[in-house]
């Protein structure tokens, strides 16, 4: 008998995902929509991409999709894995199979093939992800995800200690789905999960680069810092001095790591839940070097000096290890830099600030701008009391910023309204580093007001 949740789901499959089903079943095989998508569709999310699982071996799968008209791609062949497009949507379809152990900790040894979906759903990580459905066959829970979804429970699959032994990856993916769902951890999971955090120092770093940015992207990061700290810590060592690192300074009310997932928090409210990747990042790491570069006056006052610039560097360095995009990088270390740059409600320190945002991640300033006073609202408001009310002058200076974009604010060389061939043609001077120096004065000029952006006016004091 199929239940009304069943019901849903087979109304909300894509018509796409359909075809795929039918096409393999009608070849005499069996097949299952299995992991996200299912698991979305239940919490009432049907948008999630749609894999399949089936007993159909991988050159099988290629060969009968293909006869539908589907384009199919090989993507992960040696492991089952071909991506069929239908109707330009990608569906990935896996053959049944077990893993072995990921002795490179990159990929599993081997995968063995098996004839059971049940098997599959086996080796599969937590027991939310581990479900099947089918139109017609209903639900296939073998481990009670559904459940554990409906109480939000992060629970693995099987013995927890030695699933996370066989991918310390998942002690990670953990986190990431307890913080998309908001669930708790299962505590013999949990347990598993503090035993085996330290093995993720072994795992490839781009797998940690990609769930880390996974956890970040769900918005719930905070949360992360507040109840997984250990499995952070052993992802990206770097933060682990943040915990207890008491600031002994009045501006300040927590240690450095609460103080941390009060901006992370902040960085969502203040931004309506879409900081972008590189402001989530730069939260997490704006104060990542403060603990070293510490020191104290003969008052006992606790002092960070030069902490925006070590905790740039750090943000580099930590996110070229773990495969970050280059932009996304370079952005996020920019804002950590800028973090304490002191700006006023006025136009020239906005251009200012645009200057040196320039400076740090070329060609983002503008959108960075944004973020740069997300952060400082975050920053102010997770300090000590006093310092709150600095968050309403950042209002201001957004009001200020907001104007001056919208004036055409020029904070850029090749935004004048001239460039190096007309200084080397008017000033008569040999193509160079003089010519460079000329136009930096001549924007110097522009953002202080004293030129207008205009080609004639600047052709005239060229010459002049
Ligand atoms: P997301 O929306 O985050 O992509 P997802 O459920 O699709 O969610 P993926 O990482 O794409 O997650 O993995 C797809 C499915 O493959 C998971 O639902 C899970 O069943 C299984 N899986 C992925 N990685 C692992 C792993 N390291 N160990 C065990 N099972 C895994
Ligand atoms: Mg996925």
């Amino acid at each position: 008998m199929r239940t009304d949740v069943e019901a849903r789901l087979a109304r909300e499959l894509p018509g796409y995902a359909q075809a795929v089903l039918d096409a393999l079943e009608a070849a005499g095989f069996e097949a299952w929509v299995v992991g996200g998508w299912v698991r979305d569709a239940l919490l009432g999310r049907p948008g999630h991409d749609v894999d399949v699982t089936t007993s159909a071996p991988w050159r099988e799968t290629a060969r009968v999709l293909r006869a539908t008209g589907a384009a199919v791609h090989e993507t992960g062949a040696a492991h089952g894995t071909v991506t069929a497009v239908l109707d330009g949507r990608p569906v990935e379809v896996t053959t049944y199979r077990v893993e072995g152990r990921y002795s490179d900790r990159r990929h599993p040894d081997e995968v063995r093939f098996v004839t059971d979906v049940r098997a599959d759903l086996a080796r599969r990580d937590f027991t939310v992800n581990a479900m099947a459905f089918h139109p017609a066959r209903g639900l296939l829970d073998p481990f009670g995800g559904e459940k554990d979804l409906a109480a939000r429970v992060i629970r693995a699959v099987g013995e927890p200690r030695r699933r996370f032994e066989e991918d310390a990856l998942r002690v990670l993916r953990a986190v990431r789905f307890a913080c998309r769902l908001g669930a708790r951890i299962e505590p013999a999971t949990q347990a598993a999960l503090e035993a085996c955090a330290g093995e993720l120092a072994g795992v490839a770093s781009e797998r940690v680069g990609q769930e880390l940015d996974g956890i970040l992207a769900t918005g719930r990061a905070a949360w992360a810092l507040r109840h997984e700290f250990a499995v952070l810590a052993a992802a990206v060592p770097e933060l682990a001095p943040m915990a207890g690192f008491d600031q002994r300074s009045p501006y300040h009310a927590y240690d450095v790591l609460e103080h941390t997932a009060r901006v992370c928090a902040g960085v969502e409210a203040f931004s309506g839940g879409e900081p972008g990747a590189a402001l989530r990042w730069a939260a997490l790491l704006h104060d990542v070097a403060k603990p070293a570069c510490y020191s104290e006056d003969v008052s006992g006052r606790g002092h960070f000096f030069g902490h925006p610039e070590e905790g740039a560097r750090v943000a580099r360095r930590v996110m070229g290890r773990l495969a970050i995009p280059g932009e996304v990088t370079r952005a996020a270390s920019a804002l950590v830099l800028l973090h304490d740059f002191v700006i006023r409600p006025t136009a020239p320190s906005m251009r200012r600030m645009l200057v040196e945002l320039e400076a740090a991640a070329p060609g983002q300033a503008r959108q960075l701008a944004f973020s740069l006073l997300d952060l400082k609202r975050a920053d102010a408001v997770a300090k000590a009391p006093g310092c709150r009310a600095y968050a309403t002058e950042l209002d201001e200076m957004a009001a200020v910023l907001r104007g001056e974009l919208a004036a055409g604010a020029v904070w850029r060389v090749r935004d004048l309204a001239v460039g190096g061939a007309d200084v080397i043609r008017e000033r008569g001077v040999e193509p160079g580093p003089g010519v460079g120096m000329v136009l930096a004065q001549l924007l110097a000029a522009v953002m202080d007001g004293e030129l207008p952006n205009e080609r004639k006016e600047l052709l005239a004091w060229l010459r002049w």
